[in-house]
């Protein structure tokens, strides 16, 4: 919801300053007039040219911006993975207004080809910089035309390229921007500088491109960045193929402390690169080391090609860098609701967290908690390392937490519909995986009357 209105919003505060600057009577002649010259066809071609231009711009200044990790940006968005989940649609939304604005370019063919060249307006008046430079700016918005359209599709097509080549290409992103602003620059009409247009885009393209260099720099999230070191690792559980790690982490002094259910980017190894791990303790609930440094928890699983074998890499004393902390996840929600938790696999992490919170001593911070339903859904009840700490701290949590355990080993499977029965309004917090996720999602909008809240654990 949040996501549709932010978009509504930024497209439509461009569309009325557009409105403002478009010529009176446009689309009110006919296409082609009684002498067969296709004004009106031409005026409306270059209005739409200019309309879906504008959007496309506005909506990548936006994606921009939203990729900085702005913490003020949380709060209204829901967290941080909704941050980027706005990221990503303003990003197709861009791709799709600029095909429409590459369909409204090639449009001038088809209409010379049919009524000829009669009634086509003339280029109007660039600021006096650009005037020689029409058709350089043209080409320049062109190729970056067709390298977003690339980017953008290997985004959406996952299966085309792995995760770690896409976000190295995915950086080229704030390059393309700075070609598609100087197109804008160099193409938008000197009217509409003079008219409040003028503001709203000279505004967005500042800022985007401010963005842009600011992650060219690599200065994305650096000041929330703490240098820390391995304090102990271990393998859980059988210690297999499978089986996740934990590792605690001892942060400075100045690491600001986090909410039970967020999460961090963490850096075990510069080549590799930062990854998102959620904190599966409580704030405090490790207490610190013997030099004093506050400790936090991570449970990885060894879900892809890098996780993989980091338990085999990752020794004590080892620096590491985590970055955060972010995300809204926090399982409350209004009185009048059933708190319900849906955990899948190592979705869990954040339920470990908001239960330690809920232990006997921990620190005071979930004074406004409720009682609460946690369905863990698990490939195999018996072999599951995480069940075995989650059991007691279900049992002693306060606020009461009911823990119901979904074995697939056994063919039990949580629905939907299975959440039906609980009866009256439900916040819904999940995490797990992306199709249970979805039915659930769906289910939501349904006649039910349920508030989803969901962490997503996929930034792509
Ligand atoms: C908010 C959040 C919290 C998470 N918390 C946990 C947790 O507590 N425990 C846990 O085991 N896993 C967690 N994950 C998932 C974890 O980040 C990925 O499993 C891990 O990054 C996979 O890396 P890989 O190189 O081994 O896998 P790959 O095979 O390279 O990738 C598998 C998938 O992991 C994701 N991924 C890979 N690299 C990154 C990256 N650098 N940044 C973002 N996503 C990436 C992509 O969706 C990719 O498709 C979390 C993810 C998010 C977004």
């Amino acid at each position: 919801m949040r996501i549709k209105v932010a978009l509504g919003t930024v497209l439509g505060v461009i569309t009325l300053a557009w409105l403002a600057v478009m010529p009176a009577g446009t689309g009110m002649q006919p296409l082609v007039d009684a002498q067969g010259a296709a004004t009106g066809c031409w005026q409306l071609r270059q209005q739409a040219l200019y309309l879906t231009g504008l959007w496309s711009i506005g909506l990548m200044a936006l994606a921009l911006v939203l990729a900085l990790r702005l913490p003020w940006l949380e709060r209204p968005l829901g967290g941080l993975d909704q941050v980027y989940r706005l990221h990503k649609w303003a990003g197709i939304g861009a791709a799709l207004a600029a095909i429409a604005h590459w369909g409204a370019k090639e449009s001038s063919g088809w209409i010379k080809a049919l009524w000829g060249r009669a009634g086509k307006p003339v280029h109007e008046a660039v600021l006096p910089w650009f005037t020689d430079a029409r058709g350089f700016a043209k080409d320049l918005g062109e190729w970056a035309f067709y390298l977003l359209l690339a980017l953008v599709a290997v985004t959406l097509l996952t299966r085309l390229l792995a995760y770690r080549p896409w976000r190295l290409l995915h950086r080229a992103m704030p390059l393309l921007f700075l070609a598609l602003a100087l197109h804008t620059l160099a193409l938008m009409p000197l009217a509409f500088w003079a008219a409040p247009l003028g503001l709203l885009m000279g505004t967005l393209l500042a800022t985007g491109s401010l963005a842009a260099l600011w992650s060219l720099a690599g200065r994305v999230g650096r000041a929330r960045s703490h240098a820390g070191r391995i304090h102990a690792v271990r393998a859980l559980g059988d210690g297999g193929p499978q089986a996740p790690i934990e590792v605690v982490c001892a942060l400075p002094a100045h690491w600001p402390g986090h909410c039970a259910g967020q999460f961090a980017f963490v850096r075990f190894d510069r080549a590799e690169g930062q990854h998102p791990f959620t904190i599966a303790s409580a704030p405090g609930s490790l207490g610190t080391s013997e030099a004093g440094e506050p400790l936090l928890r991570l449970v990885i699983k060894p879900l892809g090609d890098y996780t993989r074998t980091l338990g085999q890499r990752l020794r004590v004393g080892q620096r590491v860098d985590i970055e955060g902390p972010y995300g809204r996840f926090d399982g409350r929600g209004r009185p009048d609701r059933l708190q319900v938790w849906v955990a899948g696999g190592v979705g869990v992490t954040p339920f470990l967290a908001l239960l330690e919170a809920r232990q006997p001593g921990a620190a005071p911070a979930q004074a406004c908690a409720q009682p609460a339903h946690l369905h863990y859904c698990t490939r195999d009840a018996t072999r599951d390392p995480l069940l075995a700490r989650l059991r007691p701290l279900c049992a002693q949590a306060q606020p009461p937490v009911r823990l119901s355990v979904h074995d697939a080993a056994l063919g039990q499977r949580l629905t939907p519909q299975a959440l039906e029965d609980l009866g009256g309004p439900l916040d819904l917090w999940f995490c797990g995986p992306q199709g249970l996720g979805d039915a659930l999602a769906a289910h939501s909008r349904g006649p039910r009357v349920w508030r989803m809240h969901r962490e997503s654990f996929a930034l792509r």
